[in-house]
């Protein structure tokens, strides 16, 4: 029977992996087992149809939020999960009324617009003013003092589609600062182009900022289509005046939770590696891909990773609070667990929507190479190439972690049609594709179970 078995895995082997000085023969017999298994799990599937569909939108604070701290933490234990708990976070609450705006003159017609997140509420009867238009936050910053007196300023930057995402960053400034600078240029309001690569009408929210010493206006986003239209409307070269009517509310201090859960390790257990995605979404949709998929990813991965027994390493599932907010919950992680972060041996957050993982990028000490090699070797199989410049910055709750040089990885997926959804009411769960999704659970777990077993573990930086 044992020459039988070991037969059996060394053909099982054989067309999967050579050998390795990292892994045990059995351990990369396991590691194709759990890839096979995972490309035809549902797990994931469910996982993200129950949250959305049973909790809903989870926008920080509400209840829609406590409900969502509720249903991972049973979801969690019925998975088997050895430990689950949650951890207190704190953060500005905001929440959103109403919204509406309209172009008064010269062709009065309706605006399809939201209000971005932390804006003030306009008077009951809305704001009405001229239009001044800019095409970048740059524009308007370097305009004379008082060039938008009395109007509305409205920012007109389309950020460009990529695989990698690479235009949010510069189409994001102009969500966070845009109704600063805008006040600061005499406006009464700010309108921009939604940060968004869609054709469709719908609006994309997101977080914004005021700053102290600066009149806070409203600041709001339109649809791409609206804005194509106001931008026709201004080009005409008469005056265009426009209604915005924001209700909304800044609340004090809210709380939610970030929550946990672990499968121990049966050698060194304080070891882990860290997976996951954030818990919380805006108010608009229900957060499928923004981050229903990255919580069920992790999750159904850390199951099927542990799914052969004990990992000698444990694994760690963080679903991080209020992250839509400004990263509240992943700040108050790493202040809770400042002492433990030495003891994460890998870190991947997937927030990028459920679209395939093309690549596997590393941020780890060069002891670590031999290993990640490995890894990626283990996800050629799943088209995902290995990107060796060996400085990946992890997902967006892993920022509060690069103080502490933890060994980060980005399993990169691809967004070239993330931003047509991000952050609306089209945020929804028909938007993923269920194959894709399995593709990602079986990277996310092919990257856990190795991590969490490798002979020598994994050091950052
Ligand atoms: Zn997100």
């Amino acid at each position: 029977m044992v020459l039988l078995s070991t037969f059996l895995s060394v053909l099982t082997l054989n067309s999967a992996q050579a050998k390795s000085d990292n892994f045990s023969t059995q351990q990369l017999t396991d590691v194709e087992q759990i890839k096979q298994q995972a490309l035809t799990s549902d797990l994931a599937w469910d996982l993200v149809e129950s949250l959305t569909t049973e909790v809903g939108p989870r926008m920080p604070g509400t209840p829609g939020d406590k409900a969502g701290v509720a249903w991972a933490v049973a979801k969690f234990n019925a998975m088997g999960f050895d430990k689950v708990w949650t951890e207190p976070a704190t953060f500005p609450k905001w929440i959103r009324y109403s919204e509406s705006a309209a172009v008064i003159s010269p062709s009065p017609q309706k605006l399809h617009i939201t209000a971005l997140g932390n804006s003030i509420s306009t008077p009951k009867e809305g704001i009405q003013a001229e239009v001044i238009e800019f095409q970048t936050l740059d524009e308007l910053e370097s305009a004379p003092e008082n060039a938008a007196k009395g109007k509305i300023v409205f920012i007109n930057y389309q950020m460009n589609r990529d695989r990698d995402g690479n235009g949010y960053g510069p189409a994001v400034q102009a969500r966070s600062r845009g109704a600063v600078v805008a006040a600061q240029k005499g406006a009464v309001g700010y309108v921009m182009r939604s940060v968004s690569t869609a054709h469709h009408r719908f609006a994309h929210t997101g977080g914004s900022h005021y700053k102290e010493g600066v009149t806070k206006i409203v600041s709001s986003a339109i649809s791409n289509a609206d804005a194509d239209q106001l931008h026709r409307l201004v080009a005409l070269g008469e005056p265009v005046t426009i209604n915005i009517n924001v209700q909304a509310q800044s609340m004090g201090e809210g709380t939610s939770y970030n929550v946990i859960g672990e499968f121990t390790g049966s050698e060194f257990s304080q070891e882990h590696v860290l997976i996951g995605g954030h818990l919380d979404s805006w108010d608009l949709g229900t957060g499928a891909l923004d981050d229903g998929a990255g919580v069920a990813i992790t999750m159904a991965a850390a199951k099927l990773a542990h799914s052969k027994g004990k990992t000698k390493r444990s694994i760690r599932v963080v679903l991080f609070a209020a992250e839509e907010f400004g990263l509240w919950g992943a700040k108050a992680y790493v202040k809770a667990n400042e002492k433990n972060l030495k003891h994460i041996v890998a870190a991947a957050e997937s927030d990028f929507g459920a679209d395939k993982i093309w690549a596997i990028e590393s941020n780890v000490d060069a002891s670590a190479l031999p290993v990640v090699r490995d890894i990626a070797k283990a996800m050629a199989s799943l088209n995902v190439e290995h990107i060796g410049k060996n400085t990946a910055r992890g997902g967006p709750d892993l920022i509060p972690f690069r103080p502490f040089n933890i060994p980060a990885f980005r399993l990169a997926q691809d967004g070239t049609d993330y931003f047509n959804y991000h952050h609306t009411a089209d945020d929804t769960l028909d938007k993923i594709d269920p194959e894709k999704l399995r593709q990602n659970v079986a990277t996310y777990a092919v990257f856990a179970y190795m991590a969490a077993n490798a002979k020598t573990r994994i050091l950052g930086k």
